[in-house]
């Protein structure tokens, strides 16, 4: 893992999903991602997660408070 990688994930630590169930923030397919949803939008770090998810073309899980499809959304509106 090379400097820059560690730098660029050192938000996730401040993250409300912190240890959390990661099985939330990437359910199986059909499953609900509400519960994540909800833990998303009282993140300090929600703008940064997100983000790194856009820039890295992040297809599975909710990051920053949104699903692939709605961050698909955001980049291509
Ligand atoms: S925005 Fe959501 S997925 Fe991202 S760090 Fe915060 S709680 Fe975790």
């Amino acid at each position: 893992v090379s400097t820059q990688t560690i730098q660029e994930l050192a938000w996730q630590q401040q993250g409300a999903c912190w240890g959390t169930d990661p099985q939330l923030f990437f359910p199986e397919r059909g499953g609900s991602s509400i519960e994540a949803k909800q833990t998303c939008r009282g993140c300090p770090v929600r703008l940064e997660c997100l983000e790194y998810a856009l820039r890295h073309h992040e297809k599975f899980g909710v990051w920053g408070g949104l699903s692939w499809p709605e961050r698909r959304r955001i980049r291509r509106p």
